[in-house]
């Protein structure tokens, strides 16, 4: 194809700013599809994407238009993954584009998230198209909206496109405006070495493992023999094709084209995204720049809630793990919760889409203790360690410096939320760097430490702003800081699932509220229980349970039968949920109860 009539763009847009409708239009207009096809939102098809109205992958379909120029044009439509967690993906996918376009919703303006994202857009020296979408909606202002884009981005408007993804008004402006503003693919040669930048992996059940391809140089074709440069495993080429949106088989795939291709590759991991694919033999001079290698950030540990499911569970996680390279695990034994995994995520909400798999799809009943940062270390005899696990903590005389992430913290908050954002983040050890208003909108800017927010603050940021605020950040570096572990003991005993590490200022209320907590949480005995939390062998909050009076026990006398048995079959069940510890029964909800904060 010759390259002049290629357009590859992504879209970029806060969540819920209509991309995912956008595409769908864009792909109904060029054909392609049925209408029953279209039915279902074609770029999201996980169900969890649907429902939290993100994409997990990146996706990519190939349009074919026909311009008002008459000529026609194939156009590249790369779908980014719309969270922060995923943001190297997101640079690789940009990184095969040459244009985007800026999705704004016209009744609410730019986000947080629109920020992160045309930024990483404009670093990749994109042009960008504003589209100003929702016209249909009373509460537009596309003019104010416009002039939001110029003042805050810095981004010319004179072209933006008004839209309605939704009506399917304006649609064809968005292609023209495609096909006019956005720049070709240049500078790649069909005549030399095969160099491709690996955009992306998944595994089909069909196809196995399927790689999404930006060709630079040379022409892909199937019974090649190709090298990844990084891993430097060799591969004879199955297949190439296209998504149009469905798989396609294609003879060829030369500069500037976007496809994919197969070659009986077994794991997504063996794909590493942002490598360069060349040829085994005549190889290129140089692997396309910008690799990096991805790094969980966030670790918890993952336990069956029945001991019984500990298999299930390993065969559920390798399934995911086809799929996911970025997340990864070890076995973990710990006294409170048994056998188990030790699982690091790109991030919180990348675990949390984990966690929820497990449970939807493969229907296991888990277990997650506190999630933790990868704190740094270094010891007294100058070895350098990292730390996953607060449990596995070193003795602190062995102990000489420990450093943890920090992240910058976008908010983005409509002005009367502001007052409750800024203690929350004051609460949180925050630094604030930044705060400008824009229109009634207020934006802050704050270093935290990765440690405060991978709780709860997300979620106390959204329901102190009804909803309104928008969050986003990036991992800064590594601070050395007064970090204590604080360890739980029930009954006298550690319980090793809910040891954590703290910054020593916050010790004491962390560990009183952990304590009064879990005196709530745990069930009563025929005993007392003092539960404490102690920093080395230092108690520094207490709370005692009671012990239970005999004639509570004699609940559900005399009634009727039938009401009796349905009662003990909920005992029963409740019971199974439990965790033994020590003499003390802990049931599942204390744990994750215990680790939230107020
Ligand atoms: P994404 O998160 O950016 O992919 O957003 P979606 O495409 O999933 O759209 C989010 C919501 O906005 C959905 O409920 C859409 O139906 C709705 N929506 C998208 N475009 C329009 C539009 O032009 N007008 C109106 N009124 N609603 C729209
Ligand atoms: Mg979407």
């Amino acid at each position: 194809i010759d390259q002049s009539l290629i357009r590859n763009f992504s879209i970029v847009a806060h969540i819920d700013h209509g991309k995912s409708t956008l595409a769908d239009r864009l792909i109904q207009k060029c054909g392609g599809l049925t209408d029953r096809e279209m039915k279902e939102q074609v770029l999201d098809s996980m169900d969890i994407e649907r429902e939290r109205g993100i994409t997990i992958k990146a996706q990519t379909v190939r349009l074919n238009y026909i311009a008002q120029d008459g000529q026609e044009y194939v156009l590249n439509l790369m779908d980014t993954p719309g969270h922060v967690d995923f943001s190297y993906e997101v640079s690789r996918c940009l990184a095969a584009c040459e244009g985007s376009l800026l999705v704004v919703d016209a009744s609410q303006g730019v986000e947080a998230q629109t920020l992160a994202n045309v930024y990483q857009a404009i670093d990749q020296d994109h042009e960008i198209l504003p589209v100003l979408n929702k016209i249909d909606l009373p509460a537009a202002e596309p003019e104010r909206i416009k002039a939001q884009i110029e003042d805050i981005i810095g981004l010319d408007t004179e072209n933006a496109v008004e839209i309605s993804a939704k009506t399917g008004l304006g649609i064809e402006d968005v292609l023209e405006g495609i096909v006019k503003y956005l720049p070709a693919p240049t500078g790649g040669n069909a005549e030399k070495p095969l160099k491709a930048a690996l955009v992306d992996a998944y595994y089909d059940p069909y196809l196995g493992v399927v790689v999404i391809v930006r060709i630079h140089d040379g022409v892909l074709k199937k019974k090649q023999k190709v090298r990844m440069m990084r891993t430097g495993a060799t591969y004879e080429v199955d297949n190439v094709g296209v998504f149009a949106p469905k798989a396609t088989y294609v003879d060829e795939l030369g500069p500037g084209e976007v496809g994919f291709l197969i070659a009986s590759i077994k794991e997504v991991a063996d794909c590493a995204i942002g490598d360069t694919i060349t040829w085994e033999k005549n190889q290129t001079d140089k692997a396309l720049p910008g690799y990096k290698e991805v790094q969980p950030v966030v670790f918890c540990g993952l336990f069956p809630v029945d001991a019984a499911d500990f298999d299930d569970l390993r065969a559920a996680m390798g399934k995911l793990r086809l799929n996911d390279a970025s997340f990864t695990w070890e076995m973990e034994t710990s006294a409170a919760l048994g056998m188990g995994f030790r699982c690091g995520f790109l991030g919180l909400l990348h675990l949390e889409i984990i966690q929820e798999r497990l449970s939807r799809e493969f229907d296991l009943d888990l277990i997650a203790t506190a999630p933790s940062v990868v704190y740094q270390m270094t010891m007294t005899d100058g070895e350098e360690i990292e730390l996953h696990n607060p449990a596995d903590m070193p003795e602190v005389t062995r102990v000489k410096e420990i450093r943890e992430p920090w992240i910058s913290a976008t908010i983005y908050t409509p002005d009367e939320y502001l007052g409750s954002i800024l203690k929350l983040c004051q609460d949180r050890r925050g630094i604030q760097t930044e705060l400008t208003y824009v229109g009634g909108r207020a934006m802050i800017k704050y270093e935290l430490p990765l440690n405060e927010i991978v709780f709860d603050f997300y979620d106390r940021l959204k329901s102190i702003s009804r909803g309104y605020a928008s969050f986003d950040y990036e991992i800064t570096g590594h601070r050395a800081e007064n970090l204590v572990k604080m360890n739980i003991l029930v009954n006298d005993e550690p319980v090793d699932a809910l040891a954590m590490l703290v910054h020593r200022d916050r010790a004491e209320g962390r560990g009183r509220q952990m304590c009064e907590r879990l005196k709530d949480l745990i069930p009563r005995q025929m005993f007392k229980i003092p539960i404490q939390a102690a920093i080395g062998g230092k108690v520094i909050a207490r709370e005692t349970l009671s012990a239970l009076r005999k004639d509570v026990t004699a609940k559900c006398y005399g009634g009727d039968a039938s009401r009796k048995k349905k009662l003990l079959e909920k005992q029963k069940a409740g019971k199974q949920r439990m965790r033994q510890f020590g003499k003390v029964e802990i049931p599942q909800e204390a744990f994750v109860a215990a680790l939230k904060m107020d």
